[in-house]
């Protein structure tokens, strides 16, 4: 009976498709977000469409073609950016809406249908990745020319929330997380490269979107000790303000090291080169939840610093570091936070935020929660070891409260 139903119901919901005359989906915007590695390109609909994308080559070019679309009033066509020289608009011979864009290179590409969140309604997103990703495309740490020969520089991955099409959250004065984010990571980027000893490394350097275990992938490139994210908060209730200071719930990490079994190619050069190859999965484990614990740890101290300097600047809305399952602090060996600088729904913050000199004084902050955690915890055979093996040797006052759980 049931099945019959079904079947009826089935049925009847192919007649009504058949019968409704195809109504037309506006394409109400076209935008274009080039980053280093991806170039993203977002149409924006005013419904649910079918498409297809494909790759032609002699010239490069992609094709993307939307069932029962056409163009609306208001939509421009972006200039060609990053992977994309030209985009252009034509018809297919089916009479469907049709976008080409015009390759710079041979270009993988994927693309998808976005159903409606907060910010945006249907869009149909492309994604062209260049053959040579990620790891060719970081830049190898440089040493510092006053750095010893056989000290490295401590490399920190400052990595700014959202970007691209993803704007994060938006105040009441149209604020947009990712840029005041990126403002912040780009001051901090900055104090911390004028430190002796010290790098920073941006998982973002501009207005584009990064998928998350990109960013993570970045940090992991680059032999990052410490990855920082930095984002600014929003609730329901405007009258709450304040920072607060995330890591890793125990969970959220035992939860990955399940994936990172999974998964064993990528688990492979996780802990500290010891290949999980040929391990099996007891030993495997064993080795990925001390790498994991480790870092656990390291996070936890690293992260009370940073929230202790956050008090000293200004509001914080939780004077604990707290815990959570964010997907970007999930590296087994790199220990991580994540900074939530401010609450962007709260007007005052949001017109602070705005302000180079707010944005200098949260980066400010953050760099010295930073300096102090490896001044107490320096890793061996780093420049900042000596350093602070020489402070040490000074009568100044010592700085070893919190210390001892570095464990790297
Ligand atoms: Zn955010």
């Amino acid at each position: 009976m049931y099945r019959l139903l079904c079947q009826w119901a089935g049925g009847l919901l192919l007649a009504t498709l058949l019968l409704q005359p195809a109504r037309a989906v506006d394409v109400r915007g076209i935008r274009l977000w080039a980053g280093p590695d991806n170039t993203r390109v977002v149409v924006d609909l005013s419904g649910s469409a079918q498409h297809s994308l494909l790759l032609l080559h002699n010239p490069e070019r992609a094709v993307l073609d939307v069932s029962g679309a056409r163009l609306g009033k208001s939509a421009r066509v972006p200039r060609g950016a990053g992977a994309v020289k030209a985009v252009r608009m034509s018809r297919s011979p089916s009479g469907n809406f049709r976008l080409v864009l015009d390759l710079a290179r041979p270009i993988q590409a994927k693309s998808f249908l976005s159903t409606p969140n907060a910010h945006y309604g249907y869009r149909l997103v492309v994604d062209l990745e260049g053959a040579s990703r990620l790891a060719n495309h970081v830049d190898k740490p440089i040493k510092a020319k006053h750095a010893p020969s056989d000290a490295r520089d401590l490399i920190i991955a400052i990595d700014a929330g959202h970007g691209g099409e993803d704007p994060g959250a938006i105040g009441m004065n149209g604020t947009r997380e990712k840029d005041v984010v990126l403002a912040i990571a780009r001051e901090l980027a900055l104090k911390i490269n004028a430190e002796p000893g010290m790098k920073a490394i941006l998982t973002r350097g501009g207005d584009y979107f990064v998928p998350l275990r990109d960013r993570m992938r970045r940090a992991r490139a680059q032999q990052a000790d410490l990855f920082v994210s930095i984002h600014a908060d929003s609730i329901r209730d405007r009258s709450i303000d304040g920072s607060s200071v995330y890591i890793l719930s125990q969970r959220g990490a035992t939860d990955e090291a399940s994936r990172w079994l999974a998964e064993r190619e990528n688990a492979s050069d996780l802990i500290g080169g010891v290949s999980l190859d040929d391990k099996d999965d007891v030993l495997a484990s064993v080795l990925l939840d001390l790498s994991q614990s480790a870092s656990l740890n390291a996070s936890q101290v690293a992260a009370e610093r940073v929230l202790h300097q956050l008090m000293q600047a200004g509001e914080v809305r939780k004077h604990e570091v707290q815990q959570a399952r964010f997907m970007v602090l999930k590296s087994p060996d790199i220990p991580s936070m994540l900074v939530e600088t401010a609450y962007i729904s709260n007007p005052q913050e949001e017109m602070r935020l705005r302000t180079a000199a707010h944005q200098a004084q949260l980066a400010a902050a953050i760099h010295q929660g930073v300096h102090d955690y490896f001044y107490a915890n320096p890793p061996q055979g780093t420049r900042i070891a000596q350093l602070a093996n020489a402070n040490s040797s000074r009568p100044v006052l010592a700085t070893a409260a919190g210390g001892g759980g570095a464990g790297r």
